[in-house]
């Protein structure tokens, strides 16, 4: 495993076009963006020097990593008298702001919210300038093609194929949402062949718009119809989430690699290559795991259902240890996001801040029944089954030797068997948790 977390494959993909998209929108104000290869306080003190800049300006970020990183940086700075001002560019509530009644950190969301509710100030963001200044000295840029972010691969064209990562077009999804989306979200959210959600989280998790930008549009629509309210507050309600992952990432810094829940260090997990290469692949024999994993791989995006079905299929169906799931969705996911990363993972594990409970275990084939009730999701990712009738899609095995026959299936050929029986691995799950809650009963005598 690699920590800490440096930028992720597919992340670093929406970086590449949204570094060149931030330089382009520089420059219609007679700017540009400036990029240096090198270590950051040295290059940064360098510049700062050679301009004679007055000033340093930049948005705090939340991971144990940038915090001391950018504590350092500061510290450089003032000692040479150049000012550092911070600003907060990505939170509603930045973690330290708000505290539960005892004074400590929230772990459970409901009273997170609620407080949010109740105390939170989230001020209207600042109109576009009309000019940015720039400096008359150009100082030598590094080409954005040089910091190599991009592998060429046609991997990274599929990927680029299925997004946009520019202010405008980031504007645009927030508009269609507004005006169209948000009156059905907490319905369509669930429906695993929809886009019913904002699709906004690549744009939050590479700063190209500010929740600040998102609340505001939303809270303008419920201005403009009241009847929006309900819809409106469960989708705000998604954006709270967000806040209180960082919350708790900023206050448990060690949860990105360690349960929040320490007992859970103790459960038996299953160290397993093959099995975890079979999920990364798409190729478990369960059709709704499959089609989400080849979702993820294709386009670097995941419906929230299935990467909720797909993670509980990792931890509960094959026990292997959440981590390892994480740090796939890491490199593969183009919104990569370590404080929504880490929750998702706990929360499906079991072991985080108001996690599912470990014994609801999702089992694979209702969860595609349910929310994928006529199949377009997995005919849509996992083409070979597409002949196959609606009453057999989320469970092959199940069909009959000519159904299968028809629809062009052999299993074990053109699909695969299921990799596992899931009642047995249910059952296993449990005797796992179990063999876990003895261990630690024991300890405490
Ligand atoms: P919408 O439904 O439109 O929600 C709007 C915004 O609210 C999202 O953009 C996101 O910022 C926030 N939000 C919504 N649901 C959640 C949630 N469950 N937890 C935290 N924030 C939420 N999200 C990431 O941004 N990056 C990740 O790396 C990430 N990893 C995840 C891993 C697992 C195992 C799970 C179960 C969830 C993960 N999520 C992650 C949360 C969620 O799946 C995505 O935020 C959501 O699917 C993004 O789509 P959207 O923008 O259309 O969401």
């Amino acid at each position: 495993s690699r920590h800490p977390w440096d930028n992720g494959a597919a992340f670093k993909v929406g970086l590449h076009e949204s570094l060149a998209s931030l330089d382009k929108g520089l420059r219609e104000f007679g700017s540009r963006l400036l990029l240096i290869k090198g270590d950051t306080p040295q290059s940064l003190l360098e510049l700062v020097k050679s301009l004679g800049v007055g000033g340093v300006y930049w948005n705090r970020r939340y991971t144990a990593e940038a915090i001391a990183a950018d504590r350092q940086l500061k510290v450089a700075l003032e000692e040479q008298g150049i000012p550092v001002h911070t600003f907060n560019g990505s939170l509603l509530v930045e973690p330290w702001e708000i505290k539960n009644k005892a004074g400590k950190p929230f772990r459970v969301f409901t009273p997170f919210w609620k407080n949010c509710q109740s105390s939170a100030k989230i001020t209207a963001p600042l109109p576009m300038p009309d000019s940015i200044p720039s400096v008359k000295k150009r100082p030598s840029s590094c080409a954005l093609g040089e910091l190599a972010l991009t592998p060429q691969r046609s991997w990274v064209k599929e990927i680029n194929s299925h997004w946009q990562f520019n202010e405008q077009q980031g504007m645009a999804l927030l508009e269609a949402f507004r005006d169209e989306l948000v009156s059905t979200y907490s319905a369509a959210r669930d429906v695993l062949s929809k886009r019913g959600t904002s699709t906004l989280s690549p744009y939050l998790a590479l700063g190209i718009l500010s929740p600040r930008q998102i609340w505001h549009a939303i809270q303008g629509a419920v201005a403009e119809h009241t009847g929006l309210n309900g819809e409106a507050e469960a989708y705000i309600r998604q954006l709270f989430w967000r806040e209180f992952a960082y919350h708790l990432l900023y206050h448990f810094p060690e949860t990105t690699t360690q349960p929040l829940q320490e007992k859970f260090t103790r459960f038996p997990w299953r160290d397993d290559q093959a099995a975890l290469e079979l999920w990364q692949q798409g190729k478990t024999g369960y059709p709704v795991v499959d089609a989400g994993m080849r979702e993820l791989w294709a386009t670097g995006y995941m419906h929230n259902r299935a990467r909720m079905i797909t993670a509980s299929f990792l931890v509960k169906d094959l026990l292997i240890p959440w981590q390892r799931g994480a740090e796939w969705f890491w490199d593969t996911l183009i919104d990569a996001d370590l404080a929504n990363n880490t929750l998702g993972w706990q929360w499906v594990a079991g072991c985080g801040a108001d996690a599912a409970p470990y014994f609801r275990i999702f089992n694979p084939v209702r969860q595609g029944e349910r929310f994928d009730p006529q199949g377009a999701y997995v005919r849509r990712w996992v083409p070979e089954l597409s002949q196959l009738p609606d009453k057999y899609l989320h469970q092959p095995w199940a069909a009959p030797t000519d159904v299968l026959e028809g629809a062009g299936i052999t299993l074990g050929k053109e699909y695969p068997h299921p990799m596992v029986d899931h009642a047995v691995a249910r059952d296993d799950a449990m005797i796992a948790y179990n063999l876990m809650r003895q261990q630690v009963a024991m300890k405490a005598l």
